[in-house]
């Protein structure tokens, strides 16, 4: 098996390491480095990465990643997993999506050596992580105030990705082409196979998120033979694929009185929210244009007129079933035990 270098340390099959992989200082002076942690066995096999926080204030991920790694039971029976909590460091010191440039990270990708700082951050991610890597789990959340359900976003016509993202296990998969600039677009390119999870919201950790999260990563290296099954288990991994998605925006100013949630199933017409004047006035309702079910949704109940109010995923299947699918799997996820999901 081959020698594994990433930021100039050598890890060796057998070896368990965390490393300190350096990137531009900050203006004070001060070091800047990304906390990698290596899990290598002696036994050949795929090598993956799990990354959390590429936005910065995305934190649902960096606990998924935490709790995953302390489990008594993860255990790396073959290849390598290379988890790296924080990517966008200097956003996570700042509490912001964005890097200090103000630059978006997840569009900055592949980077590169010589551009803006963001662009070398990419490169420098692409360079030691992303290269030596058969496949990828990218974590996020919805942005600040805006809750996604747990959903993975992935290629979907790409088979073995569709393979892999129905055996992650969230509720909804969402076929989503590659954005300009992401890392996820960066590492297809490199031949990596890129699942994306997007779930709560962000600088919160929501705890249904976490664990179906957590959960997924389980699932997904259990099938590629790198963890040990415990026991078998016979449950029904149902997924619910969705080809498209919409938003439905605000069509008034307002104060905004919800009746819908997450993973709520609506209806053509279904009034998913009333915006009212200050005075008590209702202005206007807001209608789904089309059935489907939550996936996203808007936090602050003060809108202006055009702003995204509710991601609406649209499914083949018939949408009582994704929203039934959703509430057991609530229900049961919050139940578990962690050390049981393994
Ligand atoms: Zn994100």
């Amino acid at each position: 098996m081959s020698m594994l270098t990433i930021g100039g340390h050598d890890i060796r099959p057998g070896e368990a390491i965390k490393i300190n992989l350096p990137v531009a200082k900050l203006y004070t002076d001060t070091d800047v480095s990304l906390p990698v942690y290596i899990v290598r066995s002696k036994k050949p096999g795929p090598t993956i990465f799990v990354s959390a926080a590429v936005h910065g204030d995305e934190l649902n991920g960096i606990e998924v990643i935490r709790r995953l790694i302390n489990m008594k039971r993860f255990k790396i029976t073959s290849g390598t997993f290379i988890a790296i909590p924080m990517v966008n460091v200097y956003g996570v010191v700042n509490q912001s999506r964005y890097l200090p440039d103000r630059r978006d990270l997840n569009r900055s990708f592949p980077g590169s050596a010589k551009g803006s700082l963001a662009a070398r951050l990419a490169h420098t991610f692409i360079k030691e992580i992303v290269a030596h890597c058969d496949y990828g789990i990218d974590l996020h959340t919805g942005a600040i105030h805006r809750s996604n359900l747990p959903q993975i976003r992935a290629d979907l016509a790409d088979e073995e990705t569709l393979e892999l993202a129905k055996i992650f296990g969230a509720p909804v998969l969402l076929h989503s082409n590659v954005l300009d600039g992401s890392l996820r677009e960066a590492a297809v390119r490199n031949g990596t196979k890129v699942l994306l999870y997007e779930a709560g919201e962000a600088l919160r950790f929501d705890e249904f998120s976490i664990r179906v999260g957590i959960k997924g990563i389980v699932n997904v290296l259990q099938h590629l033979k790198m963890l040990q099954k415990s026991r078998e288990r016979k449950r029904k991994n149902e997924h619910y694929i969705a080809y498209s998605s919409g938003w439905v925006r605000a069509n008034a100013s307002g104060v905004v009185s919800h009746y819908f949630e997450l993973g709520d199933r609506v209806k053509k017409g279904d009034i998913l929210a009333e915006i009212g004047s200050p005075i008590g006035e209702t202005l206007n309702k807001v209608k789904a244009n089309k059935g489907g079910v939550i996936i996203g949704k808007q936090n602050i109940p003060l809108v202006q007129q055009g702003e995204a109010m509710y991601h609406i995923a649209f499914f083949k299947e018939h949408d009582e079933q994704v929203s039934e699918r959703i509430g057991s799997l609530e229900e049961q996820t919050n139940a578990e035990d962690h050390e049981e999901l393994l």
